[in-house]
């Protein structure tokens, strides 16, 4: 079978590393969570008492950051894991306020590139399909409803361990998440030109990735 590179983006909670794992299981593919990689300045600089609109003191503290992706999928910041730690509400929150920065972007995506520069990735974010993997294969542009993707969210914080706020709460801090995700200056969230739509407000987890895999299945046979 041919290697690609799959570009899975979309607003938040709208599943995009839940099905992207599914589907590298299926494939034997790596996953790569970008958004892990944003959480993860919100969490240092939140910990460091930097302010998340202070562009050059974040740029400062990611020279000397070390995030690394693990196979198996956790997440290590300066060889400590944060996997569960950037999960929580108000470091998603300082995840969109440090990912608005041009500079802080440019060098996210720098190791972003540099760690899918062969194929047989599954990377999602916010800006795969239009900035970082520009000539990806296949481009799936993910969106389910605000209600439905808060739902999804809440069940996700229990079955975490995460403090756990009530729906509406989740589904305010998502509505706000996605308005600066989508209004900000430098790569806002939006469908790639080329990219595939997937509404999952009504499927499954295992109806998403059979979907998406319908997609893939054409473009690895050997004579695609
Ligand atoms: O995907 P996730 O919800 O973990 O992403 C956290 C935040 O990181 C997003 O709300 C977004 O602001 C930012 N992000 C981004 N570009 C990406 C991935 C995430 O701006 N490629």
């Amino acid at each position: 079978m041919k290697k690609i590179n799959i570009a899975i983006d979309g607003p938040s909670a709208a599943g995009k590393s839940t099905i992207a794992k599914k589907v590298c299981e299926l494939l034997n593919y790596v996953h790569l969570d970008t958004g892990a990689m944003y959480r993860c300045v919100g969490l240092k600089a939140k910990l460091n008492n930097i302010s998340y609109e202070d562009e050059e003191a974040l740029c400062e503290m990611l020279k000397n950051t070390e995030i690394v992706l693990t196979p198996d999928g956790k997440i290590f910041m300066d060889g400590e894991d944060v996997s569960e730690e950037i999960r929580a509400d108000d470091v998603s929150l300082a995840a969109s306020d440090v990912s608005k920065h041009k500079n802080v972007r440019s060098d996210l995506v720098k190791r972003q590139q540099e760690m899918a520069k062969d194929k047989g990735f599954i990377m999602d974010g916010r800006d795969i399909g239009t900035v970082v993997l520009k000539d990806a294969e296949l481009k799936i542009y993910l969106t389910a409803s605000a209600e439905s993707r808060a739902l999804r969210r809440y069940k996700q914080n229990i079955e975490l361990g995460l403090p756990v706020t009530d729906v509406e709460t989740i589904a305010e801090e998502i509505r706000q998440r996605d308005y600066q995700d989508m209004h900000r200056e430098n790569s806002p969230l939006t469908k790639a030109e080329d990219a595939i739509e997937l509404d999952t407000s009504d499927l499954t987890i295992e109806e998403s990735v059979g979907a998406v895999m319908s997609y893939v299945e054409p473009l690895v046979q050997e004579d695609a």
